[in-house]
């Protein structure tokens, strides 16, 4: 009896004055499923949101007593809640741009890329640039790049560059190359490849990495009303499909000032976090003013340097340590230059700056990996800004096994695609020979070797669809349920990492972990909200499933109509 006085007492203590405390919510959700990515309370039923703030999560029962006169009562109905997905890799502006220039996603064969593009041609003035972008041949019959005489039989006056999926290629006509003053003799830039014609010499129409340039540097520059348009349009739909944060890996220092205009004009609501090109004028600018953080209430951060370090494995241009399996001439090759990155990564760490770097091959991951430690011991914690910098390999894609725990070691993290896996895993056997592939798309080893993984699309090179990434994170297979030798389905995660990679590590891999990516209360009240349960049903459903509400700040951005 009287221990149950006592704790009867303190009960007492302890409610009334949390009951006093208590305020009113502006919006409560009640009636989900929710999955927090907090490991202390993995689930739960309700929220309670005030202001642009989680201020409470547990059952519907309990959320009652935050329902004042003045609070919105959404019934989520049974849906699956999880914490606002983050998408850690994306070109915000090039998914807008891909919305409106030719658009070559899903091209099925080389008969149906002449077919659009010659649509397009039809409609161009005479001269006109027609610039597209998204085909890969990965599943056309046969899989072989088109070259600059298949489109010159649908475009033979009108330039044209399409670029390939990834980006690290792309392929002209005869009227561009004209314009480029390309011909045989014209030497390959640093960092990229005029492709040839095995036989005659002459270059074929695929341009590698920087020999897009040779080209592009001749297509009209967009103009900045047009740049707006793209990230407006590429906003919309990240937020329709449930992102709550793009990480956005690159671009000019001038896409700032894009973002603080549409933030303050209130034409975009989604958070960005912003990586600049680097070494060059843009790394020096952030170099120089320091970062923005958490600008437009948390929705701008400006912190980081995106370097690029090699090409993608599709077009040969990742760089190995040995020579490609099906190409024994070419190992690809490194695309920046070591005199130029070691001075800016030491100024990185003494401003605070974030680095994060493109590596694909293994010879380019162990090249950046070396790098990084040779950076990071020139200016010990003291001197530095921010004592564990959380620098970033963006794709780690093909890494040598004995590099993987340097990555835990060095404090670095693996910034990952799981779409890379599914489509590039039906070439990567034939450009890399089985063994290789050991240590290829390595997510669950990475996690066991004691880093975060944090999870991203970068779309346009992919869909940038989270469905798809959380798919191909849990399943391995292609979205036909395909699977084939060297595809290591041990590489698989499980639903539970799946879902930390979109929304707590990605959190972690900007520093805002304290801020956002968990559901849990005093954190910023980001929300996915979906038409199933991802965490349960079976794989194959997972890309059926679709966003049905978004929630930024507290704020509904997207409703399902
Ligand atoms: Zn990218």
């Amino acid at each position: 009896m009287k221990l149950f006085l006592v704790v009867l007492s303190l009960l007492l203590l302890n409610l009334v004055p949390t009951q006093n405390r208590i305020q009113p919510a502006d919006v409560v959700f009640k009636n989900g499923t929710v999955y927090t990515a907090n490991d202390r309370a993995p689930k739960a039923q309700a929220i309670a949101v005030k202001a642009d703030r989680i201020i409470f999560v547990g059952t519907n029962a309990a959320v009652q007593k935050y329902v004042g006169s003045q609070t919105r009562v959404v019934d989520l109905h049974g849906n699956t809640v999880l914490p606002g997905f983050t998408d850690a890799h994306q070109h915000l502006s090039g998914v807008g741009f891909r919305e409106m220039t030719l658009n070559l996603e899903g091209t099925t064969s080389l008969d149906d890329l002449l077919a659009k593009v010659k649509a397009r041609v039809d409609q161009a003035k005479p001269g006109e640039w027609v610039t597209g972008r998204g085909w890969i041949e990965t599943h056309w019959q046969p899989p072989v790049f088109p070259t600059r005489w298949d489109l010159d039989k649908v475009s033979p006056n009108n330039p044209v560059i399409l670029g390939r999926a990834d980006g690290h290629g792309a392929v002209a006509n005869s009227a561009a190359f004209k314009l480029a003053g390309i011909d045989k003799n014209t030497p390959n830039p640093f960092g990229g490849e005029i492709s040839k014609d095995k036989q005659s010499g002459e270059p074929n129409g695929m341009l590698l990495d920087a020999a897009q340039g040779l080209v592009r540097r001749r297509v009209p520059p967009t103009s900045r009303a047009d740049e707006e348009r793209a990230v407006v349009l590429g906003s919309k739909r990240n937020v329709e499909l449930g992102w709550t944060q793009v990480q956005d890996a690159g671009g000019d220092y001038d896409d700032v000032e894009i973002f603080k205009k549409l933030y303050s004009s209130g034409d975009i609501k989604l958070r960005i976090y912003k990586a600049v090109y680097g070494p060059g004028v843009n790394a020096n600018r952030l170099i120089k003013d320091g970062p923005i953080i958490g600008e437009f209430q948390n929705r701008l951060t400006v912190r980081a340097i995106k370097v690029v370090s090699d090409g993608a494995l599709g077009s040969r241009g990742a760089a190995l340590l040995d020579p490609y399996s099906d190409a024994h001439d070419t190992s690809g090759f490194l695309t920046v230059k070591t005199e130029q990155l070691r001075p800016m990564l030491i100024d990185a760490l003494r401003r605070g700056i974030q680095v994060e770097t493109h590596a694909i091959g293994d010879k380019a991951n162990r090249y950046i990996l070396d790098e990084y430690a040779t950076a990071l011991r020139s200016v010990p914690r003291g001197s530095r800004k921010v004592a564990d910098p959380r620098w970033r390999v963006e794709h780690a894609q093909i890494v040598n096994p004995i590099d993987i725990p340097r990555f835990a070691k060095l404090g670095v993290i693996p910034s990952m695609q799981p779409s890379h896996a599914i489509g590039d895993l039906f070439f990567a056997p034939s450009r890399l020979g089985l063994e290789r592939l050991q240590g290829a798309y390595a997510w669950e080893s990475f996690i066991k070797s004691g880093v975060v993984v944090p999870g991203g699309s970068d779309a346009p090179v992919e869909r940038g669809e989270p469905m798809i990434e959380f798919y191909a994170a849990v399943a391995r297979k292609d979205p036909k349920g395909f699977s084939g030798p060297g595809w290591h389905s041990e590489e698989a995660v499980t639903r539970a990492q799946a879902l930390k990679m979109f929304t707590i590590w990605p959190a972690y891999a900007a520093f805002e972990e304290k801020l956002r990516g968990s559901v849990e209360p005093g954190k910023l009240a980001d929300l996915t909200i979906l038409s199933a349960d991802i965490m349960t049903i079976p794989e194959a459903e997972i890309l059926k499933t679709r966003c049905v509400m978004t929630v930024i700040n507290g704020e509904i951005v997207f409703e399902k109509s």
